[in-house]
């Protein structure tokens, strides 16, 4: 039996059989790590992982002795973005600023999975403070798709998605602010859930901007994000934006579902592969009983010129705070407006620069108006669309991007290209609703295509029943 295949509940069931340890787990994976060269991992915590296997070694078998279950997530090991805090550890948020900042305290998130006993095995490669769509922007070096290591994994959660679909981790957290968890998910052929804005805390999560930021798991099945989204969802004191989502039982079969394809997902532009894809799950959703309705999402054209002057706006703000005194790199200098200019000049790369400019002009009095308020007036019609179009179906299908993972260093000169890329996952973050990449198949080139399925805000449940459904005709 190869350990890294295996996923959380199989893994799980080995542990409490005693057909392997924690410890064992976890030297497979970081032997496979250690063997790889994707570049996945920005740095390996191959100390506190093996601490953490040998604690969950420890409680396994205090459980069975006291006579009762461990958690699901104990002894299972598991991968973070680097741009969420683990306590001790580097945070580099793909930044040359943050190289060698360490984290001081645990995010929500980690302290929720540490609880469950879960090892961490290291920190994944993404793009500079999570912007770009292929971790070309990571100061870090790019990660390379496992599946055609001349292309790109993704981004911004490249090295997270990669990690998973190599087997380098049972499980990932990734964040996803216009895309980066999908994107990446559906370009290396995994499960990526984006839940609901607000349904996980993003205290601790390295901020890009803070209206669209949202944690979530990258897994190799469907099974398995559940798992995850029930372990680190929820209210927390330290984000005042978070809630507890009801708690709702009710089980979701495609046959009673009527599942709503937005025509705009499928204009111009569009790879005909991935259309066909998309297409053919579609038909699998009607063959097995689903009501399938062609709606329209006009004001989605908008979303990504819309994203594009929010987003950095957000980015100019939070990224202030960097300013070579307070975190990471500090560049000495004759006067305090120098120690400024000098740190941020080098530690910033080139797409942090062009956000925080475009953010700060966006923002300047006399712009204001014309770019930020306008944007969060489209934003508003952004929302209406969707919650009128939840009046009429209970999902939406669409692809994650309009096509299958890219060469590296084919759009990294080109901005506008490299954003085009999330031209189908932007609306519905604005929106703030959730949104899972379910692996729908291949290219002939053997590259994966992802479908989105996008539901009403906190029906994570609803996604998650019907994703599940798809898996098994897929
Ligand atoms: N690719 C998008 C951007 O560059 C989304 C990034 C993300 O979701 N973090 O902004």
């Amino acid at each position: 039996m190869e350990l890294t295949n295996l996923t959380i509940k199989p893994a799980h069931e080995g542990l409490k059989n005693k057909e392997f340890t924690s410890v064992d787990l976890t030297k497979a994976y970081l032997e496979k790590i250690r063997k790889s060269d994707l570049n996945s991992f920005i740095s390996v915590t191959e100390n506190l992982a093996l601490a953490q296997a040998i604690r969950a070694d420890a409680r396994i078998a205090l459980s069975e002795v006291e006579g009762h279950d461990f958690p699901e997530l104990c002894g299972i090991p598991c991968s973070i973005k680097d741009a969420i805090l683990v306590e001790g550890e580097k945070c580099t948020a793909g930044s040359k600023i943050l190289e060698n900042y360490i984290a001081p305290y645990d995010a929500t998130v980690i302290k929720k999975l540490k609880e469950q006993g879960a090892v961490i095995l290291g920190k994944t490669n993404t793009d500079e403070f999570t912007m770009g769509s292929s971790t070309e922007n990571s100061a870090f070096g790019v990660t390379k798709n496992p599946h055609d290591k001349t292309r790109v994994a993704g981004g911004s959660s490249g090295g997270s998605a990669a990690c998973v679909a190599a087997n380098e981790a049972c499980f990932s957290l990734g964040s996803d602010t216009g895309g980066s968890i999908r994107q990446p998910a559906s370009f290396c052929g995994v499960v990526g859930l984006c839940p609901t804005y607000g349904a996980v805390s993003r205290y601790g999560l390295i901020a890009h901007a803070s209206s669209l930021d949202q944690i979530g798991p990258f897994t190799k099945n469907v099974e398995d994000a559940r798992i995850v989204f029930d372990a680190i969802s929820g209210r927390d004191s330290l984000d005042a934006t978070s809630v507890e989502p009801e708690i709702r039982n009710s089980k979701f079969e495609i046959r009673n579902l009527r599942i709503g394809v937005p025509k705009e997902y499928f204009s111009k532009g569009v790879d005909p592969e991935v259309e066909k894809i998309i297409r053919n799950v579609i038909k699998k959703a009607k063959d097995a009983g689903a009501e399938i309705v062609e709606i329209s999402l006009p004001s989605s054209e908008y979303a990504l010129a819309c994203y594009f002057v929010i987003d950095p706006s957000e980015i100019s703000a939070n990224l202030a705070r960097f300013d070579g005194i307070k975190y990471g790199l500090s560049e000495p200098a004759e006067n305090l407006l120098d120690v400024y200019l000098k740190s941020r000049g080098r530690g910033f790369g080139s797409e942090a620069k062009r956000r925080i400019m475009l953010g700060t002009y966006c923002l300047s009095s006399g712009y204001y108006d014309a770019y930020y308020k306008k944007a969060q007036e489209v934003r508003e019609l952004i929302r209406q669309e969707f919650a009128e179009a939840f009046k009429k179906v209970d999902l939406l299908f669409c692809p994650v991007s309009p096509f299958p993972a890219f060469k590296i260093g084919e759009k990294a000169d080109d901005p506008m290209a490299m954003y085009l890329a999330d031209i189908y996952t932007i609306p519905m973050k604005l929106a703030g609703l959730p949104g899972l990449s379910l692996p729908a198949g291949k290219t002939n080139e053997g590259l994966p295509v992802g479908l989105q399925i996008i539901g009403n805000h906190f029906e994570e449940n609803k996604i998650l029943d019907i994703a599940q459904e798809l898996e098994k005709v897929l």
